[in-house]
């Protein structure tokens, strides 16, 4: 189907940062595959790990015990503070699963009329209908009304989010760095600012890491830089290196809301999607590729800050980690294929915002590559 505006190449191959389209032409990939190749193509870890797999056992069901789901669970919960794990297939379905926990644990606790969910102007949380209904973006939700009642936008602001607070309201759901909104850090000083919120209202706070998460922002999850502790966090993207993968990790008591049938997957968590999960968190801790993606994120700024000084047009850089936007004065649209001519790939995040999102594992000498091959699409773009 149309649903998505393609650019005119096909990848045959991948390898650490780079790629090689069906014609053998090398690319620096500077997308990640939208923060899902955090590791690199073809990281051998991953690889070795996924064809071992493949040759023992893909599927059962979550009927029976799955002994690499729990392995996996456990190394997240260490990792993140939070003990319990449910497995999904993608950021969405993670959502809508921490919508529905989040509804759950709130009725059980307060009673029916407590089920608003409370999400931010510039938001992105995906394209269910629940989570489309979630994303404040009207143009992602045209046409397919009538959206999810029980949603209300709020701007980002502490004052104006506590005025919204009301006898309905169970949570809010925000992203630590706001990604297809713009790269927009909210700040450590917000993120604290609404934990005490949501605890003295009573309310859960929920952050949803699907593109933040697994070493993105140079911590394993963005929060950990905020020093606050959600109640519920949502993973996706870099969980699988490619292999698709969703996760949510909540606390104990929030967790206990859901009970045998309460909610399910047929695929999530099984043996090829935890074999690939597992192969990503070890590789991310023996190569310390967490201290490497902070000074590489550093790195990468100076280098985008070097361009704004040179080009009046370019007005500014923002992110973390190897999450970073360049912003413009005009859409970024044309730049982005000029890129890919160049043999770049980048994204963009909202019509003027540039998106750079390497693997963890890039270079300095990559990044020197890629912000020269930037810099000639800038001035081509520009001429
Ligand atoms: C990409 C993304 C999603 C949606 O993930 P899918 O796997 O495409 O469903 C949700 N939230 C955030 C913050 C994202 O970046």
């Amino acid at each position: 189907m149309n649903n998505y505006a393609r650019l005119p190449v096909a990848f045959a191959r991948g390898a650490g940062s780079k790629l090689w389209d069906t014609e053998g032409r090398e690319y620096l990939d500077f997308t990640s595959g939208i923060a899902v190749t955090n590791l690199g193509h073809a990281h051998p870890k991953v690889t070795a790990a996924l064809q071992e797999q493949a040759g023992m056992l893909l599927h059962t069901s979550n009927l029976y015990e799955i002994p690499l789901q729990e392995q996996v669970a456990g190394k997240l919960a260490e990792l993140s503070g939070l003990p319990k794990a449910f497995f999904c297939n993608s950021g969405a379905e993670a959502n809508e699963a921490a919508i529905k926990l989040a509804r759950r644990y709130s009725q059980l606790k307060h009673g029916a009329e407590k089920f608003e969910i409370l999400t931010l102007h510039d938001s992105f949380h995906g394209r269910t209908l629940a989570t489309v209904t979630a994303t404040c973006k009207p143009k992602f939700q045209e046409g397919f009304a009538p959206l999810m009642p029980g949603f209300t936008y709020v701007e980002k602001e502490l004052g104006k989010i506590e005025a919204a607070i009301g006898a309905h309201t169970c949570a809010i759901l925000v992203e630590p760095v706001q990604g297809e909104g713009g790269v927009l850090p909210l700040g450590a000083e917000f993120l604290q600012g609404l934990r005490e919120l949501c605890d003295a209202k009573g309310i859960l706070l929920l952050f949803d890491e699907v593109q933040t998460g697994i070493g993105r922002t140079g911590q394993m999850f963005g929060f950990q830089s905020a020093g606050v502790l959600p109640d519920i966090i949502t993973l996706a993207k870099g969980l699988g290196n490619g292999v698709p993968v969703g996760a949510m990790l909540a606390k104990e008591e929030v967790a206990a809301a859901f009970t045998p049938g309460t909610h399910g997957s047929t695929f999530g968590g099984n043996p090829l999607a935890m074999a690939a999960a597992l192969a990503v968190l070890t590789a991310i801790e023996e190569e310390e590729l967490l201290s490497h993606a902070v000074q590489m994120g550093e790195e990468l700024q100076g280098r985008l800050q070097r361009l704004i000084e040179k080009y009046p047009f370019i007005i500014g850089v923002r992110g973390q980690g190897l999450l970073q936007g360049l912003v413009f004065d005009r859409p970024v649209a044309p730049l982005v294929s000029k890129c890919l001519d160049h043999g770049l790939l980048v994204l963009s995040a909202g019509e003027h915002t540039l998106r750079l999102l390497p693997p963890l594992i890039v270079t300095s000498a990559e990044l020197h590559l890629g912000v020269t091959l930037l810099e000639e699409a800038i001035k081509e773009t520009s001429a």
